[in-house]
């Protein structure tokens, strides 16, 4: 077992870190300004292959680079943005359309020319993706889409949706599609921005198709492909895309050990008190845990022997150690979390719905059962 990284996936990280570091975390330049900064760093195609404009790395070393940017860049919203983009939008149709689906669509996705977003949740399957209601019917080389997504980031400024609509109820699972479609097609309409409380610069929105025309060629995939491209899109996101609050967790002990050691209370540095260098040491075990965990659940992945059970293992002790670590970086700050002076009450805020997107934690807890045979 070789725990080193090359050379490639060490200048990967370097690379990233500086520039990560570099991008205004602030949210405040035009959507389209912050994203080009992001493309100009490779993140919109780092996964995506070389001779479709990617960085073509393989999953490990796509993670480890979003690790970099997780660990440089305070602005999480933006990365979910960006990295949501790269691993449900333009991976699935990298791995999965036809030849030329792929050489009009994933050029554009991996300079973040155009933005992409994915939709499969509805208001009535959410966990439950077995129950949508969104229909595409087949009439010559076009389909019809009717339905509402519920919950689609970046829709408000998406370019090319990936929807995931039922075209054969009687074949359940078999009987999904998805679709590439441009946000500009007659009976799209993308709802008002979400006003959301987290990853607030991941801007998101409903998305509703009435009577919306898609050439059959728009198909990502084969028909009745859907439910398994969306579950090999999940893989990808669950993995590769959580790599960004592995880098969070290693930003907020950077910060904490800082805080505990600059700070004084009572004559003393808060790291003398054995109730805050052990709150510190803890944090630093759920990270470490966490990047084996995701390390091994992307080198299973390039190597095709992942498992469900492998890939909700990393994405469940991910989320729930990014919450954590940022709950224990807030009772470390106490007071200043809550200030302008660090951004401990954001990284907070941000990682709360890593236990809900991508799968919850309970759903994570599901397929690990399911997976040990229960
Ligand atoms: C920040 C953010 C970004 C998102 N972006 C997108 C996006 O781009 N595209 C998209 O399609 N969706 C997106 N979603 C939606 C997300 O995928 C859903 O919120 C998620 O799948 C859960 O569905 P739900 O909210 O309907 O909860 P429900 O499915 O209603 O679940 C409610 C609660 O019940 C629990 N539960 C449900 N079923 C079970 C079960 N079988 N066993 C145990 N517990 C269960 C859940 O764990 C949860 O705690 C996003 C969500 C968030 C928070």
């Amino acid at each position: 077992m070789d725990f080193s990284w090359n050379d490639r996936q060490q200048a990967a990280y370097d690379r990233m870190l500086t520039g990560s570091r570099a991008l205004d975390a602030t949210g405040s330049l035009p959507l389209r300004d912050h994203w080009r900064a992001c493309a100009d760093l490779g993140l919109t195609g780092l996964s995506l292959p070389e001779e479709l404009g990617g960085q073509g790395y393989d999953a490990l070393t796509a993670a480890r680079a979003v690790e970099a940017a997780g660990r440089g860049c305070p602005d999480m919203g933006l990365l979910f943005s960006v990295l949501a983009h790269l691993f449900a939008t333009a991976m699935p149709i990298a791995e999965h359309g036809d030849d030329r689906l792929r050489k009009e669509l994933v050029p554009l996705l991996a300079t973040g020319e155009a933005i992409g977003a994915n939709g499969i949740t509805e208001e009535e399957a959410g966990s439950d993706v077995t129950a949508l209601r969104t229909t595409a019917e087949r009439r010559g080389d076009q389909y019809i889409l009717n339905g509402t997504k519920s919950f689609v980031s970046n829709a408000p400024v998406a370019d090319l949706l990936l929807v995931y609509a039922v075209t054969d109820p009687a074949f359940g699972f078999l009987g999904v599609t998805c679709f590439a479609v441009d946000r500009d097609t007659p009976g799209v309409t993308i709802g008002a921005p979400f006003v959301k409380p987290a990853l607030t610069t991941c801007p998101a929105a409903t998305v509703t198709f009435t009577d919306a025309v898609v050439p059959a060629a728009r198909v990502v995939g084969r028909p009745g492909q859907g439910a398994a491209i969306f579950q090999s899109s999940m893989r990808w996101e669950r993995s590769c895309l959580f790599a960004a609050y592995l880098g969070q967790m290693d930003h907020l002990i950077d910060e904490s050990v800082q805080h505990a050691t600059g700070r004084r209370q009572f004559g003393q540095p808060l790291a003398d008190r054995q109730a805050v260098s052990h709150r510190i040491a803890e944090m630093k075990l759920r990270l470490e845990t966490a990047r084996l965990l995701l390390y091994r659940a992307c080198w299973l992945l390039d190597r095709g022997e992942h498992t469900p059970l492998d890939i909700a293992l990393t994405k469940l002790h991910t989320a729930e150690s990014a919450i954590q670590t940022a709950l224990d970086a807030a009772q470390l700050f106490a007071g200043s979390a809550y200030s302008n002076r660090t951004d401990i009450a954001r990284a907070l805020t941000d990682a709360l719905p890593a236990r809900t997107f991508s799968g919850t934690s309970d759903i994570q807890r599901e397929l690990i059962a399911k997976g040990l045979g229960l």
